[in-house]
C-alpha cells in the first residue's frame, strides 16, 4: 500500500537512488526491462506498467521483430507490478536500483498464463503437496567474447590466452573479468559462492549457493542479466548460448536437486538414507528415475534452442544418452559423493541458454512424476559413458525434444496446457525460421562442386 511504497522512496532517496529497473523473464527466459524514476514507484505498483506480452527474435539483419506465431497474435499486454522486497542496487551503475516484477493478465488480474515464474510457483505448489521442499544449486557458464570487427560475426573469444583451460587460475584472465564480475555479482546479492575459468578461452563458470528453487530460479535470472549487462558496459559480449563455436565446448547450466523435508526436529534431507541403496532414500531413486524416463520431454526446456544439441556428444561433458551415475561426470544425472545433508543429485542436461524458471519447473515435474511412479531405476552407469548400447540417446534435435514433449502428456499435465502450447508455438516458429535459412556450410559444401 502507499505507507509502504513511500518507505521504500524514502529509503531509495537515501541511498541516491531515482532509478528502478523492474526485470522479470519472458517464456524464454530473456530478461525484460523497463526503468522507472522513483518518482513514479507509486503509479508502477498500484497500476502496473504495461508490457507487450511478445518474445521477440532477431532478424538476420539484426532487427528485434516479435514472434507472432504463438497465442499472443495480436501483440496484447502483459502487466508487471514491481516487487520493491526485491530491490538491490545495482553495483555498477550509480543511481540505480533492480527488482523483480510481477507479471499478471491485464484482463483477469491473475499471474499470466504463460509467466515461467508462475508456472515453477505452480509445480512448487505440487512438491508442498507430497511435504517436499526442493533446494537448487546452479552452475552456470558462458563465454565472454570481445569486439573483433570485420570477422562475420563481429565477436571473438576472449581472451585467446595459450593455456586458457579449465580452472587454470589468473593467468586465463588476465583482464580480471571473473573477479570484477563475482565481485558485482556478491554485491547485488545474486548469492554466487566460486568462479573459474572452463575448457575454452574465454568461457567462464560461476557457481551459486544453494536455495530454495524458486529463490535458486530467480537468482539464476538475475545473475544472466547481469552478466550480460556487464560485459555489454565493458565493450564485450557475454553470451550464454549452449554451443557459440564449433571448435570449443558449449555452456552448460548445472543443477544440483534435493529435498528437505520436515521432521521433528525441523527439517532434513529427504534425499539422504545412509541405509538406502546407494545411500539414497527412496525419495531420491524415485526422482532419479522420473528425471530418466521424462528426458526426451524435459530436454525441450532443457535444452530450448536450435542451437542446444551442437552441445550434445560423446567426449564433450554434456550429455547425449539418457544415464544416471555415481559421482560419474560422464553421465546426464550425476550423484555426487556427498552423504547426510550434501546428498543431491547433479542434472548436467540443462545448456546456459535455458530459462531458469523452466529449467527448474520441468525438473521437479519429472521428479514428482517419478515418485508418483514409485520406480527404482536402472543400474547406473559404470566408467565412461557415451555407450549407445547400454542406454537411450537423448533427442538430438530441437524439432525431435518438441515432439518429445508434446507426447509427454503426463509431464505436459503438471505444466499446464497453456503454458505448453505456448512454448511449443513459439519454439516451432524458431525451427521453421532456421530451417528456411540458408547457412555458410551449405554454400561451402555445395556451391562449388555439385
Ligand atoms: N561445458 C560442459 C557442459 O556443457 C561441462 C563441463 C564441466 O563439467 O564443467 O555441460
Ligand atoms: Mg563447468
Ligand atoms: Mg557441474
Amino acid at each position: 500500500d502507499t505507507p509502504d511504497i513511500r518507505r521504500y522512496q524514502e529509503r531509495l532517496a537515501a541511498e541516491g537512488i531515482d532509478v528502478v529497473r523492474v526485470i522479470y523473464p519472458d517464456l524464454i527466459g530473456t530478461d525484460r526491462a523497463r526503468d522507472v524514476l522513483t518518482d513514479h514507484l507509486p503509479t508502477a505498483c498500484e497500476q502496473g506498467l504495461a508490457f507487450c506480452r511478445a518474445v521477440f527474435h532477431t532478424s538476420p539483419q539484426g532487427d528485434v521483430v516479435p514472434v507472432a506465431g504463438g497465442l499472443d497474435a495480436g501483440l496484447p499486454d502483459v502487466t508487471v507490478r514491481p516487487d520493491l522486497s526485491t530491490l538491490a542496487a545495482l553495483p555498477w551503475e550509480p543511481g540505480v536500483a533492480v527488482c523483480l516484477g510481477e507479471v499478471s493478465d491485464p484482463a483477469t488480474g491473475a499471474p499470466a498464463a504463460e509467466s515461467p515464474r508462475d508456472l515453477l510457483r505452480a509445480v512448487l505448489a505440487r512438491c508442498t503437496e507430497q511435504g517436499l521442499h526442493p533446494v537448487v544449486g546452479p552452475e552456470l557458464e558462458y563465454f565472454l567474447l570481445e569486439p573483433a570487427p570485420g570477422t562475420p560475426t563481429g565477436w571473438r573469444r576472449a581472451p585467446e590466452t595459450t593455456g586458457a583451460v579449465y580452472t587454470a587460475g589468473l593467468r586465463a584472465d588476465p583482464g580480471n573479468h571473473l573477479l570484477r564480475t563475482l565481485r558485482h555479482l556478491r554485491d547485488l546479492g545474486i548469492g554466487v559462492i566460486t568462479g573459474n575459468h572452463e575448457f575454452d578461452g574465454g568461457q567462464y563458470e560461476i557457481n551459486l549457493g544453494h536455495s530454495d528453487a524458486l529463490d535458486a530460479a530467480d537468482r539464476s535470472f538475475r545473475f544472466k542479466a547481469a552478466v550480460k549487462e556487464l560485459a555489454r558496459k565493458e565493450g564485450n559480449l557475454a553470451t550464454f548460448m549452449a554451443k557459440p563455436f564449433g571448435d570449443a565446448g558449449g555452456s552448460g547450466f548445472h543443477l544440483h536437486l534435493s529435498c528437505q523435508a520436515p521432521d521433528e526436529e525441523g527439517a532434513h534431507n529427504a534425499f539422504d538414507d545412509p541405509s538406502g541403496t546407494y545411500g539414497l532414500s527412496t525419495t531420491a531413486r524415485h526422482a532419479i528415475a522420473g528425471i530418466l524416463a521424462h528426458a526426451p520431454a524435459l530436454a525441450a526446456l532443457a535444452n530450448p534452442t536450435v542451437n542446444s544439441y551442437k552441445r550434445f556428444g560423446p567426449d564433450t561433458l554434456a550429455p547425449w544418452l539418457i544415464d544416471w551415475g555415481l559421482d560419474n561426470r560422464s553421465a546426464m544425472l550425476r550423484i555426487p559423493p556427498e552423504r547426510g545433508s550434501g546428498a543431491r543429485v547433479e542434472l548436467r542436461l540443462g545448456d546456459a541458454s535455458a530459462n531458469p524458471y523452466l529449467l527448474i519447473a520441468g525438473t521437479l515435474a519429472a521428479a514428482l512424476l517419478g515418485l508418483q511412479a514409485g520406480e527404482e531405476p536402472p543400474a547406473p552407469l559404470e566408467g565412461y559413458g557415451y555407450d549407445t548400447a547400454r542406454s537411450a540417446v537423448l533427442p538430438m534435435n530441437l524439432p525431435a525434444a518438441l515432439d518429445a514433449l508434446e507426447a509427454d502428456t503426463a509431464l505436459t499435465e503438471v505444466l499446464g496446457k497453456y503454458f505448453t502450447t505456448s512454448f511449443l508455438a513459439y519454439k516451432r516458429n524458431e525451427v521453421e525460421r532456421f530451417q528456411r535459412h540458408v547457412t555458410d556450410w551449405e554454400f561451402t559444401e555445395y556451391a562449388y562442386h555439385l
